[in-house]
């Protein structure tokens, strides 16, 4: 697992405890992995449906967020599209990913990097007045995933996080 490019407290260490690496990313309102491969049928309306084209039909013709493709909204679009019960209302199934910024940051080796607090539509990222270092705060991250792709070295990836915060999409 990456450094988190972050302050240390409580709620944050709290929240990423348990956090794995992403590999598999299913949609937003997925449900539980065997159970969403028993439900999906693989019709890729979720895939149609996503105004940002963040979903790509993957592996075994099944849905998965890429997230080199930049932000999702949480606009819902696809879960309402999906009638198989393989993706759920957030309120139900909140979105379990967050981002975390690795030592391999630019901006941390000096040179001039912002791209990822650019991006960010939640202010999750900022930078301190002497400080190269971007910090993230994973309460205001909602996981949209904005800022994984614009990052030019691929610093910022995406977390599973197992102990969730309320959802501010839900
Ligand atoms: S919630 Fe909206 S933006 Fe996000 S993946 Fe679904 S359709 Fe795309
Ligand atoms: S976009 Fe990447 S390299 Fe630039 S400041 Fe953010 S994490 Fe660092
Ligand atoms: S995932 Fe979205 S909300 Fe979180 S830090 Fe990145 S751009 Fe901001």
């Amino acid at each position: 697992m990456p450094a988190v490019a972050s302050q240390p407290d409580r709620s944050r260490r709290a929240l990423l405890r348990g956090a794995a690496p992403a590999s598999l990313v299913r949609p937003p309102g997925a449900v539980d992995e065997a159970l969403f491969l028993d439900r999906c049928t693989r019709c890729d309306d979720c895939v149609a449906a996503c105004p940002e084209h963040v979903l790509v039909r993957a592996d075994g013709g099944f849905p998965e967020r890429d997230w080199q493709r930049g932000e999702c909204t949480f606009c819902g679009d696809c879960i309402a599209a999906c009638d198989s019960g393989a993706l759920l209302p957030l309120a139900q199934q909140p979105w379990p990913w967050r981002a975390a910024i690795g030592d391999s940051c630019l901006a941390q080796r000096g040179v001039t990097c912002q791209s990822c607090r650019e991006v960010c539509p939640d202010s999750a990222i900022r930078f301190s007045p002497g400080n190269p270092r971007p910090l993230l705060d994973t309460l205001r991250c909602s996981g949209c995933g904005a800022c994984v792709g614009v990052c030019p070295v691929s610093a910022v990836v995406a977390l599973r996080v197992t102990s969730e915060p309320a959802s501010a999409h839900g």
